[in-house]
């Protein structure tokens, strides 16, 4: 069996972060780990409390998994700070290995800043050029940009998304999968892989429940570069599996309900 690891937050309620990653990998069919960078206290309504684990911690998990078990694809989420950054890529250039996805995970739905804010340089810098994909969404996608440029760039046209793709790709990961889902119109996803560009385009689907759709989608991405696809299907694939788990998603609780991977 396919074994892939996550290094990510802890989503009390289940539907983000590890508890997501864990849920997408056994639904694609892979053997799932995790290394949990913070607990949160959070429900479908918010999030109430972080707590950031140590890094001597994070590392311990790291080298736990790395040194038993042989790990097909790994990804990365939640890294809330920069000793928490600085410690994942020390371990994963020690470990190398062959699939890292790196969701860069800015800002909850609900609003809560889940990386800080000084943890942006740190995040460009030591993580985007050890991954093979990173996929941000249009608010990301412009932090990313306007820190590493100085600038106020906003992203509005499928054109703009393309240019950002290709701008984010620069900073040297192997390619960039733009989220479209926050500009007006058809939700259009852009991948860069630094020779061509790929669209991947879905219906809206009209609902509330869409909590942990990032954390699912590119823990499907990483799920099936374990499996051995390579990105523009792996992308694919991953597209079709979050469109049906937001499409069966749960309206559980009083807020934005999760996505579900079993239905
Ligand atoms: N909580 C954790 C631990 C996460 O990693 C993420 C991922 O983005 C979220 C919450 C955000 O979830 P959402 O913005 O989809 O509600």
């Amino acid at each position: 069996m396919k074994k892939a690891l996550t290094i990510a937050g802890s989503d009390s309620c289940g539907g983000a972060g590890i508890q997501a990653d864990l849920k997408t990998f056994s639904a694609n069919g892979v053997y799932g780990m995790s290394v949990i960078t913070a607990v949160t206290a959070q429900n479908t309504q918010g999030v109430f409390a972080v707590q950031d684990i140590d890094e001597k911690i994070i590392k311990a998990q790291i080298d736990a998994v790395f040194t038993d078990i042989k790990v097909d694809a790994v990804k990365i989420g939640m890294v809330s700070r920069i000793s928490t950054i600085e410690a994942i890529s020390e371990k994963i250039r020690q470990y190398n290995p062959e699939n890292l996805v790196l969701d860069p995970v800015m800002i909850s739905k609900s609003g809560y800043s889940l990386l800080k804010p000084e943890s942006k340089t740190a995040l460009i810098n030591r993580l985007i050029p050890l991954s093979s994909i990173i996929t941000p969404n249009i608010p990301e996608a412009e932090e990313i940009l306007n820190e590493v440029n100085n600038e106020n760039i906003k992203i509005e046209t499928v054109s703009e998304m393309e240019e950002a793709a290709k701008e984010i790709y620069k900073l040297g990961c192997k390619s960039v999968l733009l989220k479209g889902g926050h500009i007006k119109g058809e939700a259009v996803d852009v991948l860069f892989d630094g020779e061509n560009i790929f669209h991947y385009s879905t219906e809206r689907i009209n609902t509330k429940n869409t909590h942990g759709t990032g954390c699912t989608l590119s823990s499907a991405i990483t799920a099936n570069l374990a499996l051995g696809f390579e990105i523009k299907d792996a992308v694919k694939r991953a597209k079709e599996y979050i469109t049906t788990a937001i499409k069966h998603s749960l309206d559980i609780g009083h807020g934005v309900g999760p996505t579900n991977h079993f239905y």
